[in-house]
């Protein structure tokens, strides 16, 4: 049977980047809707699962993207609100790349630091990657401070990942003076810049002041990037004896990721995949 793949976007029009990655990703058919909202899913839903019997419905899936990430949430809640029973079927949410890309990042850092335990800054750790990144962290034991230019933004994010995981400890920080960046920095060694593009976040001359710090993740590709000195094709490049990744060097374990998640939606019609079962698919790569 035919492998379906329904692309529920926010944006009006749907992304070509996940159209691209569909067809990489093996499905056969691939439909792609945007505008989708809340408020306009139920038929699309009802669409999917009342086509083909419930032992096929794993041969459907459903991809939610789009730019804006809240609105990808309150997509995924209102469709998995929709299935009811065995009529149900597998689905992806990576608005904005959040997910995949969070995933990446953490991977990254794994490669050469244990995680449980670690000391992390995760600099702009309020917008949906870094928030992701944190998350991720957090649930594999690391010691993860989300910084923000603004403390009350980075104690919501704390605030929000402790919700999702059971009270788990999570440290809100400023960074947004040069003494609060200094100390946000002290004793980590793991660092993840998560920041809008095209923002400088740490200088070069503060990261390789960082003893303790063993990598330096970067997930801005727009000059200037987020971390001075690290390129945007890094791949553990070893700077100033720190192991550094910038954007393009973390995209194509991104890539891969996207790609194996999707393949894995037709594996049975009852799979969430968002941030932890995303890195999960990562981790088994
Ligand atoms: P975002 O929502 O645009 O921004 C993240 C955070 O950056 C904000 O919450 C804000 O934190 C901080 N920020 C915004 N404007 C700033 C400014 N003028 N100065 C200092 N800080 C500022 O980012 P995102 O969507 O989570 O994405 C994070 C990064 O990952 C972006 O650079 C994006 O381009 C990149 N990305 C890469 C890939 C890839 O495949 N490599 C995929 C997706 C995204 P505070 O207000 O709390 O300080």
């Amino acid at each position: 049977m035919r492998k379906i793949l329904i692309q529920l976007d926010t944006d009006p029009q749907p992304s070509v980047f996940d159209r691209v990655v569909a067809i990489d990703s093996g499905v056969d058919e691939l439909f792609s809707y945007g505008g989708v909202t809340p408020e306009n899913v139920v038929g699309l839903i009802h669409g999917a699962i009342f086509t083909r019997g419930v032992p096929d419905l794993k041969n459907t899936a459903i991809f939610i993207g789009g730019s804006n990430v809240a609105a990808g949430e309150q997509l995924l809640a209102k469709v998995q609100k929709t299935f009811f029973g065995p009529m149900r079927v597998s689905t992806m949410m990576d608005s904005n790349g959040s997910n995949t890309t969070a995933a990446a990042a953490v991977l990254a850092c794994r490669k050469h630091v244990p995680l449980t335990g670690a000391s992390v800054l995760i600099l702009a750790g309020t917008g949906p990657v870094g928030h992701r990144a944190a998350q991720i962290l957090t649930a594999e034991g690391a010691e993860v401070r989300v910084g923000s230019r603004t403390r009350d933004k980075a104690e919501q994010t704390c605030f929000a990942i402790a919700k999702v995981l059971c009270a788990a400890r999570v440290i809100p920080v400023a960074t947004g003076t040069d003494a609060e960046l200094g100390e946000a920095c002290d004793g980590v060694s793991l660092i993840i810049a998560a920041g809008a593009a095209g923002i400088e976040l740490l200088s070069a001359e503060l990261r390789a002041s960082l003893k303790s710090l063993r990598v330096a993740v970067d997930l801005n590709a727009v000059p200037p990037l987020g971390i001075g000195g690290i390129e945007v094709m890094d791949k553990a490049k070893d700077r100033d004896g720190q192991l550094c990744y910038g954007a393009i060097g973390i995209g194509g374990t991104k890539m891969k990721i996207h790609r194996a998640a999707v393949a894995r939606l037709f594996e049975s019609n009852d799979q969430v995949l968002d941030t932890a079962a995303i890195y999960a698919i990562g981790q088994s790569l």
